[in-house]
């Protein structure tokens, strides 16, 4: 049987956020210098873990729910007009 790599995989994970401790922290340090397929995952990781702190960091424009619920209640009542007038029963005289 073939040994197996010990790669770090998930554990990048813990590691990029900082929750290991320091002997499995130098182990990923150590590991990743010399495997370039975890490297590449830890990129992934780290790129997406600044994504989300960048994206929370951002406020949302305040009047944003608002411009939301206008453009919906103006979508709401021209389809309620245009259903009102194709459902309007017609009038046989
Ligand atoms: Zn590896």
């Amino acid at each position: 049987m073939k040994t197996n790599t010990n790669h770090i995989g998930h554990r990048l994970v813990f590691y990029v956020h900082d929750e290991l401790d320091e002997r499995e922290t130098t182990y990923i340090a150590t590991h990743l210098e010399q495997c370039a397929a975890c490297r590449g995952e830890y990129e992934l990781i780290k790129k997406g873990a600044e994504m989300l702190a960048s994206l929370k960091s951002i406020p949302a424009p305040r009047n944003l729910w608002d411009t939301i619920l206008r453009e919906l209640r103006s979508q709401t009542e021209s389809f309620t007009e245009d259903s009102e007038k194709t459902h309007l029963p017609k009038i046989n005289k």
